[in-house]
């Protein structure tokens, strides 16, 4: 048996491995699930209808029971190319 993969990890919820997921890369905006609400992840800020990522993350949403978590991407190599 191997180990599970974040994108293999099913529902925390009910279970499912019915999940879609999205990358949702930082600065990039989307509208917001509810009006000026905290309601799209540790990893994003919400102003008014407009979400924004504060760091790259993936966002998980079951197809069963319309959870939505969220998670960070898998780093394999962590290479310091800062400029
Ligand atoms: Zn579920």
């Amino acid at each position: 048996m191997s180990e599970l993969k974040p994108c293999e990890i099913p529902c925390p919820k009910c279970g499912s491995a019915d999940v879609s997921r999205s990358f949702w890369a930082k600065g990039q905006h989307r509208q917001a699930i509810e009006y000026d609400k905290q309601t799209m992840g540790k990893y994003a800020g919400v102003s008014c209808w407009n979400a924004h990522a504060n760091k790259d993350h993936i966002v998980h949403h079951c197809r069963c029971c319309q959870y939505e978590w969220q998670t960070l991407p898998m780093v394999v190599k962590r290479v310091k190319e800062e400029v």
